[in-house]
């Protein structure tokens, strides 16, 4: 099979199955990572698939078939996360709303923020879980604590504290940078820029 043809029989999988990580992609098609990430960017550059955190989505608008997106669809049962399908833990829990009225769940802040990133103003509201008292407050005005030590779900660690006085505490203890949702967005996107295989839970299928 030559490269082009990897890359249609790619996207007829992926338009199948919603979601594939890099690591299902390279052992189907026996081939090394890097070229997944090849194949993904640029069938991204001809917007064929949305590349996220360790794979990538099928493209609602592709192939002109009128279906919804590739989270929605995938993403049925409750309490699994729209982004990394793992089992939404309740003490990380983010949870969003999107414009149609649905409800979507997130493992934790990381994917709850890539979430932002997939569905932009889709998203009208979320609610994030204060990782030390585990509240739902607004996370508009949460604190995220960006790439500090303490990862207790996906990588590079994404934590939301309803008081900044306990961020900075956290912080001064287990590092990291603090900011605001859109700081954290801008983090992610940085980061999912720089490099796709650095969450190992992605991974772990
Ligand atoms: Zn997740
Ligand atoms: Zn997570």
């Amino acid at each position: 099979m030559n490269a082009s043809e990897r890359r249609k029989e790619l996207l007829k999988w992926l338009d199948r199955e919603g979601s594939l990580s890099t690591r299902e992609i390279a052992e189907h098609f026996k081939i090394t990572k890097m070229t997944v990430h090849r194949d993904l960017s640029l069938l991204e550059n001809r917007r064929a698939l949305r590349r996220i955190h360790g794979g990538a989505l099928a493209n609602p608008s592709s192939g002109g078939a009128a279906k919804p997106a590739a989270p929605e669809s995938a993403e049925t049962g409750q309490g699994k996360c729209l982004v990394c399908f793992r089992p939404a833990t309740q003490h990380l829990i983010y949870s969003l709303a999107l414009d149609n009225g649905e409800q979507k769940q997130a493992c934790c802040a990381h994917c709850g923020v890539s979430a932002h990133i997939l569905h932009r103003d889709k998203v009208v509201m979320a609610m994030t879980a204060d990782y030390l008292t585990g509240r739902q407050h607004s996370a508009q005005n949460s604190n995220f604590l960006m790439g500090s030590v303490a990862i207790p779900c996906c990588h590079p660690s994404m934590l939301t504290f309803e008081s900044r006085e306990m961020a900075e505490r956290f912080q001064a203890g287990f590092g990291g940078t603090l900011g605001n949702l859109n700081d954290a967005i801008a983090f992610l996107e940085h980061d999912l820029s720089i490099d796709h295989e650095k969450c190992p839970n992605c991974f772990q299928g």
